[in-house]
């Protein structure tokens, strides 16, 4: 199932007061709905999406609707659900009059709208939420309802149609929250967050790498000139400071200077430890040169 149609299938089940009901349905009717002297009647595609308006008229306004399914074209599977029901003057009226000012209504709005018009990009390849309305001034009115919650929406039409949408993660994370999909925002903040952390893993393993190669050549380095020492004059040939950074660096090949610093008795910083393992490679220099014979 698309991250779209999972979002719709949390949205049908997510049910405000009656008061938000009416707007709710208003926003459905606005985008899939045809009304005439006597009747609503609403056409959708979305088994689940008939089946909460039916629930929402039945819920608001007592009203029994006349459900009807049909094939959306010869031999296609894809069904077409109508739900048609005497006019509902309040919702007509109420959308008339400039609408829905209770935050909570408003909120019924935008879900009604993403319900029946609105679909949303798999989060793991874009952030991309959008809403389609056969007519431009609905869409200026639910653009304007969006935009009462402080996001960013936008306009454009295509091929006679007006998208409202919306970018950017946190947009997008913020309306589904305002619409109660809070299941399908913790998933799209998970998808962020893996997201995230793949780049900056990516980013810290190069840089680690690369760290890490310094501090291996410095160490077979280490090891190659104390062992240089060892075999022509014994590591007894060190005095007892160098001597005890030299055992503990062939027994702890891949120890940090900090961390053999840390185990010697008294503990040396990591400045004392370089100073001493470069005496070392000095003493090593010298004796392949052939002095201290
Ligand atoms: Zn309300």
């Amino acid at each position: 199932m698309s991250f779209s149609s999972l979002v719709k299938k949390e949205l049908c089940g997510v049910y405000g007061a009656e008061h938000c009901a009416a707007a709710e349905i208003a926003a459905i009717v606005s985008v899939c709905g045809t009304v005439n002297a006597s009747n609503i009647r609403i056409q959708t595609e979305n088994a689940a999406v008939a089946k909460k308006y039916f629930r929402l008229i039945k819920k608001q306004f007592k009203l029994q609707g006349d459900v009807s399914i049909r094939n959306s074209r010869q031999f296609s599977r894809s069904r077409v659900y109508s739900v048609s029901t005497p006019i509902i003057e309040k919702i007509l009226n109420a959308e008339k009059k400039g609408g829905f000012n209770r935050e909570c209504c408003k909120r019924a709005y935008i879900r009604g709208a993403f319900l029946s018009g609105g679909s949303l990009s798999d989060p793991e390849k874009a952030y991309h939420l959008e809403f389609v309305n056969a007519d431009r001034q609905k869409s200026e009115y639910l653009a304007d309802i969006i935009h009462s919650f402080g996001l960013k929406a936008r306009i454009i039409e295509r091929k006679a149609h007006y998208i409202v949408y919306l970018k950017e993660g946190e947009n997008i994370v913020d309306l589904l929250n305002i619409m109660g999909a809070h299941l399908s925002l913790m998933n799209l903040e998970n998808t962020r967050i893996v997201k995230d952390m793949r780049n900056n893993v990516n980013r810290q393993v190069n840089c680690e790498t690369a760290n890490l190669s310094k501090t291996v050549r410095a160490s077979v380095k280490q090891i190659n000139d104390i062992n240089t020492i060892a075999r022509i004059k014994g590591l007894g040939y060190l005095s007892d400071q160098l001597e005890d950074v030299a055992e503990l660096r062939l027994m702890y090949e891949e120890a940090s200077l900090k961390e053999i610093g840390a185990m010697l008795s008294p503990p040396v910083g990591k400045s004392g430890v370089n100073h001493r393992l470069r005496k070392i490679s000095e003493i090593a220099e010298n004796l392949r040169g052939g002095f201290y014979d």
